[in-house]
C-alpha cells in the first residue's frame, strides 16, 4: 500500500491549525479505509518559524494522533522553503506527495480526487481554482496580470495553480535534484515533466487568522518567478540599448545639419535632457543586471535552504526539558 504524505507549511497558523488537522485526519482515514492509501500516510506540518502555539499544536496532536507529525524550522524561511523542506523529508519514505496550506483555502476533498488520479497513473496532480470570488479584486487582477505576463516571457506556469498539487515519488527525486536557491515551485513543476493532470476546485475564503502574504511578499514571489525562470528582461536591455543608439544616431546627424547650415544653437535644453534622461535609462539598465547579479550570488553560496530543529517525522524525540535540575544524581 502506498504511504501518502501530505505536507502543510504554517505559519503563525494556530487559529486554523485544530480545524485543518481534524479536517485532514478525516480525508487521511477514509483513503486508508478505502485501500487507496496506507495506514502509516501522515500529516507532516512544518512550523515556519512561527513563534505562537503552532509548534505546541502539533507536538501535541503528535502524541495522541497517529497521522499527524512535523517539523520545525529553526526561523521563518519563507513559503516555498518551508514546502521544500518538508518535502526533502517526507522523501524518506513518502510514495505520493501532497502540499496543501494550513488555512485550507484550498478544497481538502480534492486531495481524493487526486489520490485517485494517482493510481489512475498521472504523476503530477495540479490543483487549479477555478474561481476567484474570495480574494479581493486587486489579488485578482494582479494574478491575471502576472500569469499573462509569465506566458509572454515564455515561463511555462499552469494559470491559477498555486502550491496545492500531488506529485508521485519519481517526480519527488528528480525535484529535489534541483540545486537552486531562489524557489518557485510552480515554475519547476513543469520543468521536471512526467505525466501530469488537473483537478478543479472552488478556493474558499480563508476559515481564521490572516493572510501571511502582504503586498510586499506576493510582489516578491512574483519578482522571483520572473527573474528566476525568465532571460527575456536582461536581454531586452541589448534590444532597448540598440534602439537607443539608433534613434540617437538620427540625433547627431540633424545636429550635424543644423549646424552646418548655420542654425547653432546654444544647445543647453537639449544638452541637460538627454544627460538626465540617459541617466536614468542608465540607472535602470544597470539596476536590472544588479537584479541578476543579486541572484548569481545567491546561488553561488549554496546556502541551506532550510534548518530542521525538530523533527517528529524522521527521528522522534521527547522533547528536551527546561530548566532540568542538572545536580539531582545524588
Ligand atoms: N506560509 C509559510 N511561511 C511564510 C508565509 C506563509 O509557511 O513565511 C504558509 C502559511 O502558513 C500558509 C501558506 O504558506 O499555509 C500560504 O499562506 P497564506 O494562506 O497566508 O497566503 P494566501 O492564501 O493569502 O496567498
Ligand atoms: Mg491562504
Amino acid at each position: 500500500m502506498d504511504k501518502l504524505v501530505i505536507v502543510i507549511p504554517a505559519y503563525f497558523e494556530e487559529e486554523v491549525l485544530d480545524s485543518t488537522i481534524s479536517t485532514l485526519t478525516q480525508i487521511l482515514e477514509q483513503l486508508s479505509e478505502e485501500k487507496k492509501i496506507s495506514g502509516g500516510s501522515t500529516l507532516l506540518i512544518v512550523n515556519d518559524g512561527s513563534t505562537d502555539q503552532t509548534w505546541s499544536i502539533i507536538e501535541n496532536y503528535h502524541k495522541s494522533n497517529h497521522f499527524v507529525s512535523g517539523i520545525n524550522l529553526s526561523r521563518n524561511y519563507g513559503h516555498q522553503n518551508a514546502l521544500w523542506a518538508g518535502m526533502t523529508a517526507a522523501s524518506v519514505d513518502a510514495d505520493l506527495l501532497i502540499t496543501i496550506d494550513a488555512d485550507l483555502q484550498d478544497d481538502p476533498k480534492s486531495i481524493i480526487e487526486m489520490v485517485d488520479k494517482y493510481h489512475a497513473g498521472y504523476d503530477v496532480v495540479y490543483g487549479v481554482r477555478n474561481n476567484r470570488e474570495s480574494d479581493t479584486f486587486f489579488k485578482r487582477a494582479s494574478a491575471n496580470l502576472f500569469y499573462k505576463l509569465m506566458n509572454k516571457l515564455g515561463v511555462n506556469i499552469i494559470p491559477n495553480h498555486a502550491d496545492f498539487r500531488l506529485i508521485d515519488r519519481r517526480v519527488l527525486k528528480q525535484l529535489l535534484q534541483f540545486p537552486e536557491r531562489n524557489l518557485f515551485l510552480r515554475g519547476m513543476l513543469p520543468l521536471v515533466g512526467f505525466s501530469s493532470t488537473k483537478v478543479f476546485y472552488k478556493r474558499r475564503a480563508r476559515q481564521a487568522g490572516k493572510s501571511k502574504y502582504p503586498l510586499h511578499k506576493m510582489l516578491l514571489l512574483a519578482w522571483d518567478g520572473i527573474t528566476s525562470f525568465s532571460e527575456v528582461p536582461i536581454r531586452s536591455i541589448i534590444v532597448f540599448g540598440f534602439l537607443l543608439v539608433f534613434l540617437s544616431a538620427f540625433y547627431v546627424l540633424y545636429g550635424l545639419i543644423r549646424w552646418a547650415t548655420g542654425h547653432t544653437e546654444t544647445g543647453w535644453t537639449s544638452l541637460m535632457v538627454s544627460i538626465w534622461l540617459l541617466g536614468g535609462i542608465q540607472l535602470i539598465v544597470i539596476g536590472i543586471v544588479g537584479e541578476y547579479i543579486g541572484k548569481i550570488f545567491k546561488e553561488v553560496k549554496r546556502r541551506p535552504r532550510f534548518i530542521i530543529q525538530d523533527d517528529l517525522y524522521t527521528k522522534p524525540k521527547p522533547p528536551r526539558m527546561k530548566n532540568s535540575d542538572s545536580s539531582s544524581n545524588v
